[in-house]
This record gives C-alpha cells, structure tokens and sequence, in this order.
C-alpha cells in the first residue's frame, strides 16, 4: 500500500523544505510538492518535523554483564527506541576467548531475530586476536556484513584488551576495511585505584566516578589516536564524556587522522554529583566511563557543533535498581555498568541541543541519524530522506512539553535516568520500512518485523539512492 505523508517540514542533514514524501514498498518513491494521492493513504505531518529515522550506532540489549543480564531485551528495547524516534540499532555482539566468532555471532541472532521492531546490526567485539580470531575475522566481515569492532582499554581481567591486541585489530581492521571502536580509558589503573578505594572502605557509589578520573579516558583515547595513526587505520571512540577525550580526538582529527567520537545523552546533560544521591541512589547513574563535573558538558556540546565528535550513542545498557544496581550495596564496583537512555536519546538531544540554540535543525539530524549512518556503512539506505533510500521516518511534534518520567516510558526498568526532565517535542508517528511501528503516539508494530542489515565497509564508494543500495561512507 502506498503511503503519501504531506504538510510536514522535511529535514535532513544537509536541507529544510516543505514537500510530501511518497512511500511504496517500504522505499521513499517521490519527494516533492502536492504530489498526487493516486490512492495513497495520507499521513497529515501539519505543523511536525519529517525526519529521517534515528540511528542508535550503541546499544547493548539483552546482554549478560557482571552475573546479571540486561533489564531491556531486543524487543522491550527496540520497541522503546521506536517511541523515541529511532529506527535502527547497531548493538555489540560479545565474545568470548577460545569461541569461535560464529558462534557468538549466531547468540546474538537468536537474541534478536524474532524479537526486534526495527532494523538492526550487530558490532562485534574483539577479545584476543590470535591466528584463529584473525583466520575467521574475514569471513565474518564479509558473511555478516559486521564491519565495526570493539575493543576494550578497560575491566581488567573481564572485558579489556592488551595495546597489543588493540595494534593488531587496528591494522586487520585497515585490511578488511572495518572500523575500530574503543572503549577508552586506562583499565590497569581504574584496577588499582579501585582496589584500594575498597581497601580504605570506600564503597559508596561516587567512588565509582572518583577511581576513573577523566585523566585516563583522555590517556587511553589518546593511546588509541596514536596507534591508529602508526597503523594509518580508523578508529571511532565510543561514549566520550569528557574534555581530556574530546581534545585529544580534536588532535588527531587536526593532523588529518581518520578518528571519529561519540557521545551519549547523559554526558551532556547529567554530572557526577548524582552520584552522591542519598540512599544508595547514585547507583542508578552508574555508567563507564563515569558522569563527569558539570563544565565538561560545554565542551561535549561544542565538539559536537564543530565536528569533533560525530555522533550520538544510548549506550543503552538497562539494569533494575531493585535486585540489580543493588548488586553494588556495600561495593561499587559491584555495581552494574549502564543505565536506560534507548527512548530518550532523540529528545534530549532535540530539546537541549536545537532547542536551546546549541546545534542546528541540520546538525541535530546529522548527529541522531545520518553520521552514524555513514561511518557504519548503512548510508544512504539510512540516515536520510531521500529517493531510493529505506522509508524510516518519524513524524515529530516540536511543540509538545513534556517531563521525562519511569511513569510514562516503555523501557524495561524501573527508573528513568533522566526523571523529572523537562522537554520540548516528541515522535508522533514513527514508521520503519514505510510501515508504522508508532502511530499517534501508540506501538503497532510487530516483534521480529526488524531486519538484520548487512553493512558496507568503511569507507566503500557511495552508491547513489535512486538504485536503493546501500552504501558506507566517510563523514
Ligand atoms: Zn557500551
């Protein structure tokens, strides 16, 4: 059924302009003025923004960590995320060392194929690379299509990586044409100052922030510039909370280094005293790297208006605070890492970035949705408006007021990171592939209609829309 959505003011990165948008077979046919309906059904966007849907490239669902498993799974989250305005996720496959990559792979499958609401890929994280790792890594990137890896710099003797092991995946990356992410900061020094927090009895939750100063993500990240340089690969940061972060890939981007950073919703608009909220609160605003001193956000704020940092991330990573953040009572380190942020990561960035005149309507579309689109290779099948590109749009009424609240999100957990925030406009309608998952405000979509995406290469040759592939892209 074609699908004619009229009176809106469409955005994307690059345009502002009012038209109509014409889908049919889940692809944008048409972009003009008055089109005509030819029997179309017609959406009323009248006085709403028509945005590309949002891309989320940092999602972690259904995902054990620490001896508990995430509070949101495929399709709590993605249908959270859909309510916010997103529509594709790219969450991290983990590994294990010895397993074969596949096998991991085919975890993460089972974990989403049946369940998610809307599109999907999967990162995949990069443990040890031996010559087994580095004989089955291509076939995975091809097969798969999974074209980004992480690695870890921190959770010594749990998640993290040697330099080594960072130098190898950064020049097989160069090779296969995949893009590095790094969790940035000094894991064997977080280690021992948290060793001896504990030691001295300090277990609170602030102690969390106070053992990963903002010294050793800026360290780690720019450890991780360097050797993306003495490997000429490319390298995205995740979750840069923090000045020292933001300047030291600034640095790198100066001397013409292909180093690219990402932010998250609570690192610009949360800091590190909720950390000292009474009665084991604190636990809730647990996230690594910690929330930073508020004067930081600044400085987030404007790397992402000049460019620095690119991108966007939830980092969503949902734990209860009843029977989960509460694993921490009497030792933070216990407590687990991540918080909700799927569902309010569109607004807030909206709200607090266009609406309080820190990036533009353009800029924010880039941020939320097109960059991440094309660093991850998913470019122009997403992360835009355009002819020949995937029908993933939302709908967004600028003009509504609301407070974010646990009482009124769709997330799986009981507590709202961002609770009793004010904020300026929400998706209306969301639609994924030209079908709606939200419409006036209430989820009609379909556990499992989400398809997994096949992503390009770092990098490859854009491909025009108008023949519906997709491409990768360099920001
Ligand atoms: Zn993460």
């Amino acid at each position: 059924m074609k699908k004619l959505i009229k009176n809106g003011t469409i955005v994307t990165a690059a345009d502002t302009f009012t038209g109509d948008v014409a889908i049919e077979n889940g692809i944008i046919t048409e972009i003009g003025l008055n089109l005509k309906a030819d029997g179309a059904e017609i959406i009323d966007a009248s006085g709403c923004y028509v945005f590309p849907g949002g891309v989320d490239p940092h999602t972690h669902l259904d995902m054990p960590f620490g001896g508990t498993v995430t509070a949101d799974d495929f399709e709590t989250g993605t249908i959270a995320a859909a309510y916010g305005g997103t529509t594709t996720v790219i969450d991290f496959c983990l590994t294990s060392k010895g397993l074969p990559l596949q096998q991991a792979v085919n975890t993460w499958h089972e974990k989403s194929q049946d369940k998610a609401v809307i599109d999907y890929g999967f990162h995949l994280m990069v443990s040890e690379l031996n010559d087994t790792v580095l004989a089955e890594l291509p076939q995975i990137i091809e097969n798969e299509g999974i074209t980004s890896l992480k690695v870890f710099m921190a959770y010594k003797n749990v998640l993290q990586a040697d330099d080594g092991t960072l130098f190898k995946t950064l020049q097989a990356a160069k090779q296969e044409g995949a893009l590095v992410m790094v969790h940035a900061e000094n894991g064997d020094v977080i280690d021992y100052l948290v060793t001896k927090a504990l030691a001295e009895g300090n277990t609170d939750p602030i102690y969390h922030a106070l053992t990963r100063p903002a010294e050793l993500e800026g360290e780690a990240t720019g450890r991780a510039a360097y050797l993306t340089e003495l490997t000429d690969s490319q390298l995205y940061v995740v979750h840069v909370t923090c000045a020292e972060a933001a300047w030291k890939i600034e640095e790198a981007r100066k001397k013409g280094l292909r180093v690219y950073g990402e932010t998250c919703p609570q690192y610009l608009v949360l800091d590190q005293t909720a950390l000292e909220k009474p009665n084991f609160e604190g636990a809730k605003y647990v996230w690594s790297p910690p929330l930073r001193e508020q004067w930081n956000q600044d400085v987030l704020w404007k790397s992402l208006w000049n460019g620095s940092l690119q991108t966007i991330g939830s980092d969503q990573c949902s734990f209860n605070f009843k029977g989960q953040k509460e694993l921490g009572l009497g030792d933070f380190s216990k407590i687990p890492n991540g918080g909700p942020t799927i569902e309010d990561r569109f607004t807030i960035l909206y709200s607090e970035g266009v609406e309080k005149g820190r990036i533009s309507l353009n800029k924010f579309v880039d941020i939320i949705s097109t960059s991440s689109a094309k660093l991850f290779g998913l470019f122009p099948q997403k992360g835009t408006i355009a002819v020949g590109s995937d029908a993933d749009i939302v709908i967004f009424d600028p003009a509504v007021q609301r407070t974010l609240s646990a009482e009124t999100h769709h997330m799986n957990v009981d507590y709202n990171a961002f609770e009793g925030f004010e904020v300026k406009g929400e998706p209306v309608s969301v639609l994924s592939r030209g079908d709606f998952v939200i419409r006036n405000k209430q989820f009609v979509g379909k556990p499992g209609s989400g398809k997994y995406l096949r992503r390009k290469r770092f990098g490859a040759a854009p491909v025009l829309p108008a023949k519906a592939e997709v491409s990768g892209g360099v920001v």
